[in-house]
């Protein structure tokens, strides 16, 4: 068989986190590949690292002093064999084409495991919304969609939010489509709910994590009630993932930014999370400034280029990693198990480095990597193009209630797919493998395209 990965190396030598993802996914589907030389004969492997198309961009605009500003917009168009192209937008300065491949490559097959008709995307910009005015990131955004909206539709590509990309970003970004292509379609997710948008899908993601976890407690008999909760980040997923986290008993210690996390030996509460949630979602602010209101907790500041990251160093029962890629390395892996964490459910997008996962793997801890724990924002997502093309809107209990059966569906699609291949409760071979087959077999379905 050619060597896959070596084929993207020599192509693209740069883009590290595209290598990572393929490689972690080419390791768990071989056994697949043996029971079907079909796959190898159509080239489904080569096929699915090339992008069905990617578009790139200049994207200029205005600042607050009148200065002339230049990002580069980018639009990842995956695989549509199950359905449209559908993935989130990224603002963040480490953007770049080896990032958005590698989250559109996992998308794919996140996309398929939901049981939704959508096919797999990623996009989004090296601009940084942080330090920047309303004004300024509603100028970006216009400029952005300017671009990016005669290559998206509701039936052919439906860009959401990710990291830099929230509900203000996605109302700007809607207006400017909305004027430009002149008509009113589901062409966004993640839209405010009095124009379209749906209950529970700031939540989802969150949620979905955490139904997850819950379901992978269930297989030994255990449940969230009273355990102690590492959680990274403070943005959309971090938020949901403690809300929900609160509501089912366990106790969240610590959440993080970029230049820092907080530990609480107390637990954030409610109150303490919605006094954080005016603090992020508001006022824009920091995660230290939680020391200042609730003295109790400690502020340690991370040098993110240190060896190992100070918040996973805390006794725990499980983690929640919430930020970015590649946030757990192997050192850090090591610590969680070391102090005790026996579940590791993945809110961000490939936190954890190939060697970290080696490691919760070989531990037999409960690890839940994100393409399967962090799917709930996008079968949402799924759930809102729904009723947008139906003209209706369900009940925050009728999303909830489809939200967790897609989560409970999800994670038993895994855990039947791994003991079918013989790795009984391994959560990476069950997703990917389950992933692959269903966009494999589409892929064959629709002949050489
Ligand atoms: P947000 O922008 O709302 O929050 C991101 C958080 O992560 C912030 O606290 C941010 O801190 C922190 N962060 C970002 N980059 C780094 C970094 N390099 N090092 C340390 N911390 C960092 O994004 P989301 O919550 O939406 O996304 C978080 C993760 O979840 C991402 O991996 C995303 O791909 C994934 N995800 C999101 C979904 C969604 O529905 N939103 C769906 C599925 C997955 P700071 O403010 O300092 O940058």
């Amino acid at each position: 068989m050619p060597d896959i990965l070596q084929l993207v190396k020599n192509k693209d030598p740069q883009e590290r986190e595209f290598h990572q993802a393929i490689e972690e996914f080419l390791e768990s589907i071989e056994p697949v590949l043996e029971q079907n030389p079909e796959y190898r004969q159509a080239k489904i492997l080569e096929r699915l690292v090339e992008p069905e198309r990617v578009i790139m961009f200049r994207v200029p605009w205005l600042d607050d002093q009148g200065r002339v500003q230049i990002n580069r917009g980018f639009r990842v168009e995956m695989n549509s064999a199950i359905g449209p192209y559908k993935g989130g937008l990224r603002f963040h300065p480490s953007v770049n084409l080896g990032i958005l491949k590698f989250l559109a490559f996992e998308q794919v097959f996140k996309n398929s495991l939901t049981t939704l008709p959508m096919g797999g995307g990623k996009g989004g910009s090296d601009f940084d919304p942080k330090g920047k005015s309303d004004n300024e990131v509603m100028r970006f955004c216009q400029s952005y969609m300017c671009e990016l909206f005669r290559h998206i539709g509701s039936n052919t590509d439906i860009p959401a939010g990710d990291i830099g990309v929230g509900a203000r970003e996605i109302g700007y970004l809607f207006g400017m489509y909305k004027r430009l292509a002149n008509e009113f379609t589901g062409v966004l997710t993640g839209k405010s709910l009095n124009w379209g948008g749906s209950l529970i899908r700031p939540e989802a993601t969150g949620y979905g994590v955490v139904y997850f976890a819950s379901e992978m407690l269930s297989t030994r008999a255990n449940n969230l009630k009273d355990l102690v909760c590492l959680i990274s980040g403070s943005g959309n997923v971090a938020q949901f993932t403690t809300q929900k986290l609160i509501e089912f008993g366990a106790k969240v210690v610590t959440l993080s930014d970029s230049s820092g996390y907080i530990y609480d030996e107390k637990g954030i509460d409610h109150e303490k999370l919605a006094w954080l949630m005016k603090l992020k979602n508001v006022r824009r602010g920091r995660i230290k400034e939680y020391k200042d209101k609730y003295s109790d907790a400690v502020y340690t500041p991370v040098d993110l280029s240190l060896d190992h990251n100070p918040l996973w160093d805390h006794q725990a029962d499980c983690a929640f990693p919430c930020a970015t890629q590649n946030e757990i390395n192997k050192k850090d892996a090591e610590n969680l198990v070391k102090n005790g964490v026996i579940l590791v459910s993945e809110g961000a997008n490939m936190p954890t480095s190939l060697e970290g996962i080696d490691v919760f793997l070989d531990s037999g801890i409960l690890y839940g990597p994100g393409k399967a724990a962090n799917a709930g924002g996008v079968s949402v997502s799924g759930l809102e193009m729904t009723q947008n093309s139906m003209r209706l809107s369900w009940t925050r209990q009728e999303v909830d209630d489809r939200l967790k059966m897609i989560m409970q569906s999800i994670h038993r699609t895994c855990i039947e797919t791994a003991a079918q291949f013989g790795m009984p409760g391994n959560y990476v071979i069950g997703a990917n493998i389950a992933g692959f087959v269903k966009v494999a077999e589409a892929m064959l379905d629709q002949g050489v395209v």
